[in-house]
């Protein structure tokens, strides 16, 4: 049976922290598991890394573990317990300085947000339900109009879609969370808020400084996801991907910072983008959030699914869903099925000739196994992927047939988890071309992926697994 392409992400949470769930989860498809730092102590976070670790190397799985740190969320303070109704045209006030609410003044958790907005600019608040219209400021003070109707609660999130931020992106807690995250071996940390590439620079600067300070050993550095879920990081895409490892398009806030409408055009163009770049991207947020607390998804969240698919996205997400609804696993097999449908169509399919990344010999051998497997009718590509970079240039053309990659390490056979259509495994560095053939074999027919007499294109470099010498592209009858 050949696996699903399309990769599953799901976060985890209350809804599934038990061994039994976590491995139900990857029976039913997961192929990395999402721990989200806005929720959730790091007690709770090092428990599920081991619980994934331990069951997925017992189920001889790959899962990904990927830590989201929260980034400047700013949020309300303190309101009472029953929340706050505010009526179309009502006059309120904020006040940054305040923790709890006081006199009719509402307060705000972030203590700078009244020195970067402006008269005229909007306020967007519980996930922009309520939309509120600033009239003036005075002091710490934020006064306002109320334009959209709504009740808000404690410690909602507050959204400021007309302003340039000017928020450190990395928070102090995202901080601390990043160094427990090293400490505990994620593969791969998203970053939220990004704004521009400097962003993700810092981030890496920041992993790099605590990496040598602690003489912490990695196999392969962290890789770095990119959430575009503000204005100005979908204004520079291009520029924030190539400094990224991938990207998540965050549907949740990005919907509330540009006009909703916009959001299925930008997920079509960063995709594009990221296919250009052999980048993974994860499409995210809202996906069957219906199954929350029903067992069946609604017509029109099975369709964002299947078309997120078509887009070629290399992996769609779950959030609540999986974290803590009712139906963890269900959610898993229902995204596992609709993803199943659409590849077994020709809808997702990706041309042969897409833009190749000239005089990237690389780039070009990858592009060309593709189209020589298809010409000759191999059964498989195998390749040779010290960092996990062939793997991902080959996934970027979207062969219809496994892709095999021999990566040198379990990180980076784990980061390689969140690319389509790559079933990674670890070998450790070879020598010579035969070296790795016969020791990938005995790995892929013990699993029964490939036998005596499969036709198989392999993608590798004399010396093998060189980073950046991808030069030799082979078929080869397998005795
Ligand atoms: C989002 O906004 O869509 C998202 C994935 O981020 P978070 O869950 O951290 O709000």
């Amino acid at each position: 049976m050949i696996k699903k392409r399309t990769k599953i992400v799901c976060t985890l949470g209350p809804a599934c922290n038990t061994e039994e769930k976590i491995g139900q989860l990857i029976d039913a498809g997961m192929n990395v598991a999402r721990l989200n730092f806005s929720h959730g102590t790091h007690e709770n976070h090092a428990n599920f890394i081991r619980i994934v670790r331990a069951v997925a190397t017992e189920k001889q799985q790959v899962v990904g573990v990927l830590q989201d740190i929260q980034g400047p969320k700013i949020r309300l303070g303190i309101l009472p317990e029953e929340g706050i109704m505010l009526a179309e045209d009502e006059a309120i006030i904020f006040d940054t300085g305040l923790e709890k609410y006081h006199e009719d003044i509402i307060p705000i958790g972030y203590d700078q947000l009244h020195t970067m907005v402006q008269a005229g600019e909007r306020l967007l608040l519980s996930d922009g339900k309520v939309e509120v219209s600033i009239t003036s400021i005075v002091g710490t003070r934020i006064y306002a109009v109320v334009v959209v109707a709504g009740k808000i609660f404690s410690y909602a999130g507050i959204n400021v879609p007309d302003v340039v931020s000017h928020i450190p992106v990395l928070t102090d807690k995202d901080k601390e969370d990043v160094l427990f995250g090293i400490e505990q071996q994620v593969d791969m940390i998203a970053m939220s808020f990004v704004t521009r590439p400097q962003d993700i620079l810092d981030l890496r600067y920041f992993i790099d400084a605590y990496v040598q300070e602690k003489n912490i050993v990695q196999e392969h550095p962290i890789k770095i996801i990119a959430k575009i879920e503000r204005r100005e990081a979908v204004e520079h895409m291009k520029e924030i991907i190539e400094v990224s490892d991938g990207i998540m398009v965050a549907r949740g806030d990005l919907g509330i910072e540009i006009p909703v409408q916009q959001v299925p055009l930008v997920q079509k163009r960063l995709i594009d983008a990221c296919l250009l770049q052999a980048k993974p991207v994860i499409v995210a947020t809202q996906m069957l959030d219906s199954m929350y607390s029903n067992p069946r998804p609604t017509r029109a969240e099975v369709s964002d699914v299947a078309n997120a698919v078509i887009d070629h996205t290399d992996a769609v997400m779950l959030s609540n869903e999986t974290a803590m609804g009712a139906y963890p696993v269900k959610s898993v097999e229902m995204m596992h099925a609709i993803i199943s449908e659409v590849e077994k169509s020709t809808y997702d399919s990706l041309p042969v000739y897409i833009q190749k990344n000239k005089h990237n010999v690389d780039d070009i051998i990858s592009g060309l196994s593709r189209v020589l497997a298809e010409d000759v009718g191999a059964k498989a590509i195998l390749a040779a992927s010290l960092s996990g970079e062939t793997g991902r240039l080959i996934s970027r053309y979207r062969p219809e047939l496994p892709v095999f990659v021999a990566a040198e390490n379990k990180r980076v056979e784990a980061q390689l988890a969140l690319s389509w259509g790559v079933q990674p495994f670890v070998l450790p560095r070879c020598h010579t071309i035969e070296e790795l053939i016969e020791r990938s074999l005995v790995h892929l027919k013990e699993k029964k992926l490939l036998k005596k007499g499969d036709r198989i294109i392999i993608v590798a470099g004399e010396p093998v697994g060189q980073k950046g010498h991808v030069n030799l592209l082979e078929v080869r009858d397998l005795d």
